[in-house]
């Protein structure tokens, strides 16, 4: 019999996760089935309560659905409780088992994909929502020390005194990171949504620095000024979706799909 998995967003119409998932279930031989489901924005509850009652085995979380589904799960994985946001859930035995799988999307394609080992790299993580929440903890994990900038500062603040136990962590203002230079500069604010840059001061790329922007499917104003800024690697965030979709499809299947070939077709769309 077919299993049954989602996504959940508000809007979701964009969502590659569908193709994403049918790629994986193909290579692998899993006989699944993965759709787009929008909810409505006061509804995640009962949308999800709708899912478990039809049978469906789990289903991603996205925008912006992730803090709510966190406080939905009883059971946590240790990465998601300390993310504080949900991206994943497994249906089982009547419990809901939530995971944030952001995290090791993104260290997958810095250190896999791109070769940039993380280990004491200096990192510049921008914003301080969903995202960078999703991220922090295994850029520890992987040996960084983080600077957090974001537009209204107490949120930085409030984030790093969050994590401070985790390790070397420090919130800024835009204006303060004049005369910094940081290894990897990772932008995880919706700036790139709307086509605008974050007030970057220009320098902050170190020399052989990557940049990286979570927004993917366009060249981005980040990534073009990280270019123009010397910054030696710019990536999109296409590569964290695909890994963050693997290790989704790892949690639900108990097996790894190879995410090089789903990658090199997407980047061909
Ligand atoms: P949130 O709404 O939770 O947070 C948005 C953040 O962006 C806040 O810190 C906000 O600052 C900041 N911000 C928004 N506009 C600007 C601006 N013009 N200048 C500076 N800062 C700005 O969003 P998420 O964290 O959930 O998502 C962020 C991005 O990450 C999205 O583009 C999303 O698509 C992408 N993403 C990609 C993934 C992937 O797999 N590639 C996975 C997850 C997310 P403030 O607090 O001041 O409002």
């Amino acid at each position: 019999m077919t299993d049954k998995y989602a996504v959940i967003g508000n809007p979701v119409s964009h969502s590659k996760s569908p193709l994403i998932h049918k790629m994986f279930a193909e290579q692998t031989g899993q006989d699944i089935s993965y759709e787009k489901i929008e909810s409505p924005l006061d509804g995640f509850a009962d949308t999800t309560a709708q899912l478990r009652g039809d049978g469906y085995k789990g289903c991603n979380v996205t925008v912006p659905f992730k803090f709510e589904a966190f406080q939905l799960c009883k059971q946590l994985t240790g990465r998601a409780r300390a993310a504080q946001a949900v991206n994943t859930l497994r249906f089982e035995n009547g419990e809901i088992l939530g995971d944030n799988t952001d995290g090791a999307g993104l260290i997958a394609d810095i250190e896999q994909n791109l070769g940039c080992k993380l280990l004491f790299k200096k990192v510049l993580l921008m914003g301080a929502g969903g995202a960078a929440h999703g991220v922090i903890w295994q850029l520890f994990n992987a040996g960084a020390s983080i600077v957090i900038v974001n537009r209204t500062l107490d949120k930085a603040q409030l984030m790093a005194s969050e994590f401070t136990s985790y390790g070397t962590v420090f919130a800024s203002s835009y204006e303060g990171l004049a005369g910094k230079q940081f290894d990897v500069v990772v932008n995880a604010t919706s700036s790139s949504l709307s086509n605008k840059l974050a007030p970057l001061p220009k320098g902050v790329f170190a020399p052989g620095s990557l940049a990286y922007d979570m927004m993917y499917g366009k060249q981005t104003p980040f990534i073009k000024f990280a270019r123009e800024q010397g910054a030696a690697i710019a990536s999109d965030g296409l590569g964290m979706l695909v890994e963050q979709a693997a290790e989704a499809f790892y949690k639900w299947r108990g097996v790894r799909p190879d995410t090089a070939p789903v990658l090199a077709k997407l980047r061909l769309q």
